[in-house]
């Protein structure tokens, strides 16, 4: 608001190069924040946005209905974990968060049950800024602890020890669920990230601590809400990150890469039971966004959802997961890196001590690379269209990067 740092002018992007207005190209890293992955200006969700446009930009979708919405709602039914049949649209991730933490306390207030109106979560995580999504992110890391004494106060339970990969660490479930045994009759549900723990930490663990998760919630009788706002459609290697444990949330969020990273737009998702539940005191759920369903949206995202589908998806993320790593990895033995993390379309370096953000980011620049770093972590999140050689570029402007802080 007052002292905002460098920002690079963009001209235009095309593929996976971000053209700066002084004609510069840097090869992105970023997917802009993780959604653009078909890369930028590409020809099919161009024509997709061009062709709505010349029907209708928008019209409300109260007592309206139109095909975008009604397209894009039945294919998200086909490829989401089974059972998630009923399909909000709003505006942002955010968004859909605050959705789902409505849809939890709608279906047990509207059973007489207004006890149930607290949240589990992780510590670690990461859901969003707005209000409710806020009080569910981690209380401390979470970018929003000057907020705490006007947010709601649920309960957190510590990050999952047991990384991704490897087995479930005994006691890694205690506190969690000792923490739902004692609190089920005050709990609405437990949201998390599911396997990838995104701007919390880009921590990735254990599909059976998350199938641990899901088994103790259906016991509890606590409803399961899965933010794949981050992992959704193939960045860690499965279209969603609940099929690496085989589960199926009650609710789950999607944004992000919905629209291949076109325009804003966001869904939450869930099961007959629960929206039968929500509107079992026979009112409707509480939310009705100016801009839900918006078409040019729903029109890209059903395209950008077809191009995903019919493309080699997974080819293209197991080969990008293969080369972060062989050439990320050997960055572990940097002194100023603390560990290197790879899975699907993702890599983490976390460094010993806080990085410069600034000098750090110009550095990128210069070797020709957008890449931008938070706190411990430099990452990379490429679009999945990325070619070997950009990727490279990638991976050497973060060695280069890494030499500059010794
Ligand atoms: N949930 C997760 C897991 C996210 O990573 C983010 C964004 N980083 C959000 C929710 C919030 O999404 P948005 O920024 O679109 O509001």
């Amino acid at each position: 608001m007052v002292d905002p740092g460098p920002a690079w002018p963009v001209a235009s992007a095309a593929g996976c190069r971000i053209r700066l207005a002084d004609g510069r190209e840097l090869v992105d890293g970023m997917s802009s924040w993780w959604c653009a992955i078909h890369g930028y200006n590409h020809p099919a969700l161009n024509e997709a946005v061009a062709d709505q446009l010349g029907r209708m930009a928008h019209v409300m979708f109260g007592g309206l209905t139109h095909e975008p919405a009604m397209a894009l709602g039945r294919r998200l039914i086909d490829i989401v974990p089974a059972g998630l049949d009923r399909v909000f649209f709003c505006d942002s991730g955010s968004v859909a968060v605050e959705v789902a933490i409505k849809m939890a306390l709608q279906y047990w207030f509207a059973q007489g049950q207004p006890r149930k109106a607290r949240l589990l979560t992780l510590r670690g995580g990461y859901h969003g800024d707005t209000f409710g999504a806020m009080a569910v992110c981690d209380p401390v890391n979470g970018m929003h602890e000057r907020f705490t004494p006007v947010l709601a106060r649920h309960l957190f339970a510590p990050r999952p020890r047991s990384r991704f990969g490897g087995p479930l660490q005994p006691g890694d479930l205690d506190e969690f669920t000792a923490l739902l045994g004692a609190h089920a009759q005050e709990l609405a549900a437990v949201i998390l990230e599911p396997i990838v723990q995104g701007a919390g930490g880009m921590w990735f663990y254990c599909a059976e601590y998350l199938a641990g998760v899901a088994a103790l919630c259906r016991e509890h009788d606590v409803l399961l809400i899965a933010d794949e706002i981050a992992t959704g459609f193939g960045r860690t290697g499965r279209l969603f990150a609940c099929e690496h444990a085989g589960i199926s949330p009650d609710i789950l969020c999607l944004g992000k890469a919905l629209t291949g990273g076109y325009l804003t737009l966001a869904a939450t998702l869930t099961s007959g039971r629960v929206a039968r539940g929500i509107s079992a005191d026979g009112g409707p759920l509480m939310h009705g966004p100016t801009f839900m369903a918006n078409p040019l949206a729903c029109a890209v995202a059903a395209r950008s959802i077809d191009l995903l589908i019919e493309g080699p998806w997974q080819a293209r993320v197991a080969a990008i997961e293969a080369q972060l790593r062989a050439e990320l990895g050997p960055l572990s033995a940097h002194p100023a890196v603390a560990e290197v993390r790879v899975l699907g379309a993702i890599g983490v370096v976390q460094t010993r001590q806080p990085v410069p953000v600034e000098p750090l980011q110009r550095h990128f620049v210069g070797a020709g690379a957008w890449i931008r770093p938070f706190g411990h972590l430099v990452y990379l999140m490429p679009p999945f269209v990325i070619s070997p050689g950009e990727l490279s570029l990638l991976t050497r402007a973060v060695a280069s990067g890494l030499d500059t802080l010794t």
